[in-house]
């Protein structure tokens, strides 16, 4: 088979992988330039810039038959694989062509876990060492293989991922019956533990050589299971302190081939996705904890509103905060400001007090803040500050046709931030 008709199925069956965050799509006909077909994705590397990855698995075939997996062994699906070098020279190719920056591999598990290691292994080895190929790579690793192997590969690979895939045992043991809970957590312990050596001693010696660079991440399926999701956050919270993770990626799962085992889902839970990863982001950027998330007996996020947005309804005891005198921690918590806003804030007001116009040109998403703040005393909602009524408003404004906007440019604007925040 030729190489590209190879790289349509591979990049294809990848596609299911979000452990890589990936972006392409497909554009309508006529226009120019299409990612989708090729396997090229978008990710962050570590110093916060967009790059474009070429993703691909090593090969969609598998001995495993996981329920929710479109390359499970019992699937009949057309089965290819790449060699080491193909997958080398097709990265070297595109990449001189500036098709890419970097490369995304994934594989089914072809023979045994060490076999597939030891294939992805020597991807990395070829590319960094034959070609001198310097541009980014993630890999992943192949749960159950020898810890040696993917060491080899971390010392290549700028980001690692070990798909944890379920929220938990039973689950793993009910949809992934090949795969064990050690043999995922094993590898990602010994990764975090490396990580973190690796980090200290490029503290203490000039040349000590780079271990995972960008960090690992895992992907977790959401959907397929009966987990809530106060028990996939906890097991997040648990990952990104335990195991030096940097990034849980969640996974609507896409109902591909009926199977008892699963929930007979129409369409994936894309809403449920989008949330999880609001929560998450509080997580990590906003200082709060899986519990607060969580109010009263709930299990599950309120897919109405964003996380934050819903802790503050909750919490409006906690509110309206004064601008000019709140902490740090008290600015982050209202919606509508990030992390650089609040510096950006703390550092207005060492020279003079706020006023609300000048308020405005820090960057707050003041449609939503103006509900939660005060400025030099006053609040200017438009509305008196009363629970009832600030619920109510709220509620009705996240519902109004510019709730999906206001949603996701609230969110674009605080991962933009979070972005800069790490580039400075
Ligand atoms: S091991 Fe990976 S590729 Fe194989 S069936 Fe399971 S999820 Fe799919």
């Amino acid at each position: 088979m030729e190489l590209i008709n190879k790289l349509e199925v591979l990049a294809d069956s990848a596609k299911y992988d979000d452990s890589c965050s990936s972006s392409s799509r497909q554009y309508s006909p006529g226009g120019m330039g299409n990612s989708a077909p090729s396997g090229i994705c978008h990710s962050w590397s570590d110093d916060g810039r967009c790059i474009s990855l070429l993703k691909t698995l090593f090969t969609n075939s598998c001995i495993y038959d996981c329920a929710y997996c479109i390359n499970r062994a019992s699937n009949d699906r057309l089965r290819v694989s790449f060699t080491p070098r193909q997958v080398a020279e097709l990265t070297v190719n595109f990449y001189k062509r500036n098709y890419i920056e970097g490369l995304f591999l994934s594989s089914g598990i072809k023979k045994d876990p060490d076999y597939t290691m030891e294939q992805i292994a020597e991807t990395l080895r070829l590319l960094r060492e034959e070609y001198k190929f310097n541009g980014y790579i993630h890999a992943k690793a192949i749960p159950g293989s020898d810890l040696r192997l993917i060491f080899e590969a971390g010392q290549l690979a700028d980001r690692i991922s070990v798909n944890i895939e379920l929220p938990s045992r039973e689950s793993l043991e009910n949809l992934a019956p090949q795969k064990s809970a050690l043999d995922i957590l094993n590898p990602m312990k010994n990764i975090g533990s490396r990580i973190g050596e690796a980090r200290e001693n490029q503290r203490k010696y000039r040349h000590a050589g780079k271990f995972v660079p960008a960090g690992q991440s895992t992907q977790l399926i959401v959907g397929a299971s009966p987990e809530s999701d106060y028990k996939i956050m906890k097991l997040a919270e648990g990952l990104y302190s335990s195991y030096n993770l940097k990034r849980v990626y969640y996974s609507a799962f896409m109902p591909v081939k009926p199977d008892s085992r699963l929930p007979a889902l129409k369409t994936p839970p894309l809403l449920r996705e989008h949330r999880l990863y609001q929560a998450d982001w509080l997580l990590r950027f906003y200082d709060f904890e899986v519990e607060e998330l969580f109010s009263g007996a709930r299990a599950n996020l309120d897919y109405r509103l964003d996380p934050k947005l819903n802790w503050a309804l909750n919490n409006l005891n906690r509110f309206p905060v004064e601008i000019n005198q709140a902490n740090y921690h008290d600015l982050l918590r209202v919606p509508g400001i990030g992390p650089r806003t609040a510096r950006k804030i703390l550092e207005t007001r060492q020279e003079a007090s706020i006023s609300y116009q000048n308020l405005k040109k820090l960057g707050p998403v003041l449609k939503r803040a103006r509900y939660f703040i005060t400025c030099q005393g006053k609040y200017r909602s438009g509305i008196p500050f009363r629970e009832d009524l600030i619920k109510v408003r709220v509620r009705e404004q996240e519902r109004g046709n510019d709730y999906q906007q206001i949603s996701l440019f609230s969110e674009e604007q605080e991962k933009a931030e979070e972005l800069n925040d790490r580039v400075v």
